[in-house]
């Protein structure tokens, strides 16, 4: 998926969160969830993060190890041991997840089970095709309704 649809994605998840958890600091961890959402392709050297740390792209195969369960699990288990906090394991592990899911669309695919099984999961859609762009338009619908909600939340 382009990147367009990861961010609106990952910013749908995270809006979800400051609504169901109502943290305390949400610019920072609505914040963090828009960067957990884009993580997996820092092994692109092209993407948007990718390009900020073009090493990583380098030394990763593109959509390998950084598309796997693996990350998620490290990430939101070693957040949860330093941090004891669910919200914060929320904004780094869901968002991550909705873009593994979101790829795992494409016909490319995803390998969930890297590096213990190389076993892929894909879908029928091209990146950059009608789906990728009908599903933007319809995360922005979303993402207007919890903006909303959000701000009425958030705001005195
Ligand atoms: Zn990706």
């Amino acid at each position: 998926m382009r990147f367009m649809n990861h961010f609106l994605f990952s910013l749908l998840l995270s809006l979800a969160g400051l609504i169901l958890f109502r943290p305390s600091w949400p610019l920072l961890y609505l914040f963090l969830g828009l960067v957990s959402g884009l993580l997996p392709d820092i092994d692109e050297s092209r993407s948007f993060l990718g390009r900020k740390i073009r090493p990583v792209g380098w030394l990763l195969k593109h959509r390998g190890i950084t598309h796997s369960a693996l990350p998620v699990f490290f990430l939101g288990f070693g957040i949860w041991l330093v941090t004891k906090d669910f919200v914060f394991v929320y904004m780094v592990a869901v968002p991550y997840s909705g873009h593994l899911l979101l790829d795992s669309f494409t016909k490319a695919g995803i390998k969930p089970l890297l590096p213990f099984s190389r076993r892929s999961v894909h879908g029928p859609f091209r990146t950059g095709g009608l789906f990728d762009r009908m599903l933007q338009f319809f995360w922005l619908f979303i993402i207007a309704f919890l903006m909303v909600w959000a701000i009425q939340l958030f705001l005195p």
